[in-house]
């Protein structure tokens, strides 16, 4: 029998501990608000975390995506390539530019960027000159390459990396869902050139809103740093305190020391938030497991997922009801679920600014009918786990 919750049951909610809030009470009474000691210790205890040699704190993982495109001198005459489905601001830093976005579709399983979609996607709609990759729209040069660890299952970095140096591309890779996620023995903030994390209130862990980007090139590092805090020099040695110069019109995008000081607790929770998510993720799989038209995510059998997310697909030709009714079914006895993504190619403003073929992305537009996202957070009771377990079976189960 179906039983309506008490109180609603949202897809995700921030953990924070008392610890974390004593952490945060700390830096309001030192009198020192914005960046300053903890924003330092948050990035060297990152950097360790991930094992990336640098790691910048930002206020966002847009503004952290955005910054990583600018390091590496993106103009209007470049284009980047990066997956249909992810979440908007992967995009539109691209569009920040006046740079052309390319999607690539994704694979039917994982919904990533794949080396075989992004091979697809180079053959389709860009030309190698023997020097530089194409775009044959625009006859703008493909910059770089941004794929997405969708729900915290790692795309093919060692495939993707190999296409990248072939045709020299940049790897930015959007790790927002990726935290702590490996990929074959290799945490993710050390593979690409520039990995960037989001600490956003649903996101693994969390600073209310904060990013940060690992990289391993020191220069493009020091070029982040300076345009995060208004272009300003900071290196001016032998001068008076007072002064400071303004190299470039940079951007306000530095991380406060409030946010660092939840973050740096955060940090090292995060390993016990990683274990709860995934033993409800594996308690999912196993009780949905005999369910008809209901397709599961699958392990990383490669790495660690983060699992960041639960999403299913329902074919509505097999189970007992399609996608949309399960969505109100669920909200109906207040179990909240969530869609990741809506396909880039089907929002108003890039289908006005740009010419996407939806035909392109047959695997993208046959997920975007059928998939959701289930509760999956640190914080879920068990009576939130079993509550859950048994409306997606009493919903979609056999018998009645
Ligand atoms: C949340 C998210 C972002 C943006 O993160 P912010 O910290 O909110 O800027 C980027 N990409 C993906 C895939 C996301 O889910």
């Amino acid at each position: 029998m179906l039983t309506t919750r008490k109180t609603f049951l949202p897809f995700a909610l921030p953990s924070i501990s008392e610890d974390a809030i004593e952490e945060v009470a700390q830096v309001l009474r030192s009198g020192w608000v914005t960046s300053g000691p903890k924003v330092k210790q948050f990035e060297m205890e990152f950097a360790d975390f991930v094992n990336a040699p640098i790691a910048i704190a930002v206020n966002s993982a847009t503004a952290g995506l955005h910054l990583a495109l600018e390091a590496i001198g993106l103009t209007d005459a470049d284009a980047v390539i990066t997956s249909s489905i992810t979440f908007t601001a992967t995009t539109e830093v691209i569009c920040y530019f006046h740079a052309e976005p390319i999607l690539t579709d994704v694979d039917p399983i994982n919904n990533l960027l794949t080396p075989k979609t992004l091979q697809e996607t180079i053959d389709r709609f860009c030309i190698w000159n023997g020097k530089a990759l194409i775009s044959k729209a625009t006859a703008k040069q493909v910059r770089a390459v941004m794929p997405v660890h969708l729900a915290g299952f790692t795309c093919d970095m060692e495939g993707i990396m190999e296409i990248a140096r072939k045709y020299k591309l940049i790897v930015i890779e959007d790790a927002a869902h990726a935290f702590p996620a490996v990929h074959k023995n290799q945490m993710i903030g050390n593979w690409g050139d520039y990995t960037v994390f989001s600490f956003y209130a649903t996101k693994g862990i969390t600073t209310g809103e904060g990013g940060m980007i690992t990289t391993k090139h020191q220069s493009a590092a020091e070029r982040i740093r300076k345009m995060r805090l208004h272009g300003i020099n900071r290196d001016a040695f032998n001068r008076p305190g007072w002064y400071y110069e303004v190299v470039e019109a940079g951007f306000k995008y530095n991380m406060t020391d409030i946010q660092a000081a939840l973050g740096v607790v955060q940090l090292k929770e995060s390993h016990l938030f990683w274990e709860r998510r995934t033993q409800i993720a594996k308690h999912y799989l196993e009780e949905f497991k005999d369910l008809k038209g209901i397709k599961l995510p699958c392990d990383d059998a490669d790495g660690q997922h983060s699992w960041h997310l639960f999403r299913i697909e329902i074919d509505p030709t097999v189970a007992k009801m399609g996608r949309d009714t399960l969505v109100e079914e669920l909200k109906e006895i207040n179990i909240g679920t969530s869609l990741h993504f809506i396909p880039i190619f089907e929002h108003p403003y890039y289908k006005k600014n740009f010419q996407f073929e939806k035909s392109a992305f047959p695997n993208a537009n046959e997920m975007y009918n059928k998939t959701l996202s289930l509760p999956l957070f640190a914080g879920m009771s068990s009576q939130d786990e079993n509550d859950v377990i048994n409306a997606v079976k009493e919903l979609l189960g056999e018998g009645d």
